[in-house]
């Protein structure tokens, strides 16, 4: 989509790390904007921002990045969604599209939503697609090709804005899916949640058995606890407002996943090698069609040649 008319006149991202670099250069990449307003808090993100060259014009508040913007897309943590709500709401134009790219959709809903005046075209949604790294420097363009990208429509939505924003995404290379925001929640609890907080834990125990192992923890990483610390470097401020925010649903998971825990504690106490088995051969399963699916290759690298580093 090189040439021809740009979908958007003017698109405002707020916040500008890894997501919202990838949304700035996959827009451009693609001619899907005319122009490119980026604000984020610190004049060093800014700084970066400016000499990556992401955007056209570039601002530390967000009400002005959003003037006579068409599409506005939120790209900080999510804990950071409300305050930045009030402070564009009143700037935010008639046929303007706000969207967002938060990981938790019930809670954007419900911090958004009732602040928003209703000529405004509030539209939530969620890449599925990222990576450990953070900062405007981490983004690349292709991030979101192949990937899924799920909206949270509210039943006011228009349903020409979700077109169009489903359009803009799917112009960036993503598939587009609309789903409800308690269903998305609940899906990401397991898919996404739950395994990061298990990451986190496992080389958190890990990092306190250092005294006991003496170094012996990151020597023999290869084995298996180095794939975790790749999620477990994963940004803590985006990551503390995922499980602020996704309580209940990560609670619900955690609950199943602690029952099976018990389970499989019980067939190793037991020495029961025929349910061990099934139950491994039923997981390898799972990761053939996730390799069948597009969303992995099956090299052994576990996701480690990304596009970009
Ligand atoms: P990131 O690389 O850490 O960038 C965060 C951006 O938000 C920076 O511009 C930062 O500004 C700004 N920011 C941070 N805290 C803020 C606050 N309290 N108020 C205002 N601005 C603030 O983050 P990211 O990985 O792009 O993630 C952004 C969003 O995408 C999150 O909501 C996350 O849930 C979602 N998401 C992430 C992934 C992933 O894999 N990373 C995948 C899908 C969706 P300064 O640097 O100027 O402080």
């Amino acid at each position: 989509m090189a040439e021809g008319k740009p979908m958007f006149r003017k698109l405002a991202l707020i916040g500008i790390g890894l997501i919202g670099s990838s949304i700035a250069l996959g827009a451009k990449k693609k001619n899907l904007v005319a122009e490119i307003a980026i604000a984020t808090r610190s004049k060093e993100t800014l700084a970066k921002a400016k000499a990556l060259g992401l955007g056209n014009r570039y601002f530390t508040d967000p009400a002005q990045a959003v003037d006579g913007a068409d599409l506005v897309i939120l790209c900080t943590p999510v804990g950071a969604f409300r305050g930045i709500g009030k402070a564009i709401q009143q700037y935010l134009g008639a046929d303007t599209i706000l969207t967002d790219v938060g990981s938790v959709k019930t809670h954007v809903q419900q911090a958004l939503g009732p602040i928003m005046p209703s000529y405004v075209n509030f539209v939530p949604g969620h890449p599925v697609a990222g990576t450990e790294h953070s900062g405007p420097e981490a983004g690349f363009a292709e991030l979101f090709e192949g990937r899924w990208c799920i909206l949270t429509p509210l039943p006011t939505s228009k349903s020409q804005a979700v077109a169009k924003l489903a359009e803009f995404w799917k112009a960036l290379g993503s598939n587009v899916e609309i789903m409800d925001a308690a269903h998305h929640d609940l899906v990401l609890a397991i898919t996404s949640h739950v395994p990061h907080l298990i990451a986190y834990n496992i080389v958190g125990v890990a990092d306190e058995l250092e005294d006991v192992t003496k170094g012996e923890v990151i020597k023999y990483s290869a084995s298996g606890f180095r794939d975790f610390t790749r999620i477990a470097a994963s940004d803590p401020v985006m990551w503390r407002d995922v499980f602020l925010t996704n309580r209940d649903a990560v609670l619900e998971m955690l609950g199943r996943f602690t029952e099976d825990l018990t389970a499989l504690q019980k067939m190793v106490r037991n020495g029961d090698g025929d349910g061990l088995e099934k139950l491994f051969t039923r997981t390898r399963e799972i990761r053939r069609s996730i390799v069948e699916a597009g969303q992995d290759t099956s090299a052994a690298d576990f996701g480690r040649r990304a596009k970009k580093p």
